[in-house]
């Protein structure tokens, strides 16, 4: 089957590209390149340059290739941004997101994966998250993605949308060919690398005053090879019914905890120093697992720390310029 991916040259599309090749799949990427790397696409994978504002586009698309199902990976995907600009989440996620859904319905593609968020659980009322906590959408971000999920269910009921949401926390950590690389990164692990790498003088780390054991926000890191096995369960499980589920390692690790483990692993001293609080962090944020896992019996390969900090400094030492591409 041929699989269509949104945003297949992004950090996590890429990988899912990768792993659906490996599984037998063939590829078919869609991505306007503004956050993506043409280098990030597996050439094995077909690659389109558009844009999913465009619906002319997504439908010459639909025509061109017989696609099967849709991961939908191609989205603004920052918190803090979607304070500053809500109209980038709330409009263009909106609008790109069913764009992408109205095209594939009127071309017979029914199968959808849609790359859900965690932020949809702001402060959660248990940790570990599971399906059932109320959902209150953390941001401007988490609303689009939240939005899009109802869609999803009007889908399903109105036109045969058969569809799986996947909510996950931080995605980190890289395979042997495809890791992160944002312009600007944001991001935890990559910062601290490149701290270590001697590309950065620090990290800040924003905040030491929390209810947690060292003060410090809990996060749940997931390696993208990871998730991306789970987007394919989810997908293989989708003929037997629409589904969402929560996706984390289901263990917290604190912003001391990342620094030092790769103070360990990278040999180097990485100098940081605390900062004030970043608006809209939440203290700790842990997801379950337990319902994919003994729905399509997903599971870690790599839940610890280390593997997912070491392959991410494999890939960085690599690539200490990330795809250098643009
Ligand atoms: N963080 C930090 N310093 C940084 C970047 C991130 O202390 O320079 C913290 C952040 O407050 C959060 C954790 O690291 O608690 C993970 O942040 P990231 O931006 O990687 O992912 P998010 O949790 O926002 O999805």
């Amino acid at each position: 089957m041929k699989v269509l991916i949104t945003g297949g040259a992004g950090y996590i599309g890429s990988v899912a590209v990768e792993r659906l090749l490996a599984a037998g799949y063939e590829a078919v990427v869609f991505d306007n390149l503004s956050q993506g790397h043409r280098a990030a696409v597996h050439p094995e994978a077909t690659f389109v340059l558009g844009d999913l504002r465009d619906k002319q586009a997504i439908d010459d698309l639909f025509e061109a290739h017989e696609i099967g199902a849709v991961m939908h990976f191609a989205s603004h995907t920052l918190v803090g941004e979607s304070m500053q600009k809500p109209f980038l989440y709330l409009g263009e996620n909106l609008a790109c997101g069913t764009n992408l859904l109205q095209s594939m319905l009127e071309h017979g593609v029914q199968r959808f994966v849609l790359s859900s968020t965690a932020n949809l659980f702001d402060a959660p009322e248990t940790v570990p998250i599971t399906e059932s906590e109320t959902i209150r959408p953390g941001s401007p971000y988490g609303e689009s993605k939240y939005m899009l999920e109802r869609i999803l269910k009007w889908l399903e009921k109105t036109s045969g949308l058969k569809y799986a949401a996947l909510r996950y926390f931080n995605a980190a950590g890289a395979t042997a060919e495809r890791g992160e690389d944002h312009t600007p990164e944001h991001h935890l692990i990559p910062l601290i690398l490149q701290v270590a790498l001697g590309k950065r003088e620090k990290i800040s780390i924003f905040g030491d005053d929390y209810a947690t054991p060292d003060g410090t926000c809990i996060r749940d890191y997931i390696h993208i090879a990871d998730l991306a096995d789970a987007h394919i369960l989810a997908l293989e499980a989708i003929e037997t019914g629409s589904r969402t589920y929560n996706l984390g390692n289901g263990r917290g690790f604190s912003v001391q905890q990342v620094i030092e483990t790769a103070r360990q692993i990278t040999g180097e001293k990485i100098a940081s120093d605390i900062g004030p609080r970043r608006p809209g962090d939440p203290a700790e944020l842990i997801a379950s697992s337990r319902a994919i896992s003994n729905a399509l019996g997903w599971k870690p390969k790599y839940p610890d720390l280390t593997q997912i900090v070491q392959t991410a400094w494999d890939w960085h030492r690599q690539h200490p310029d990330g795809y250098a591409d643009d």
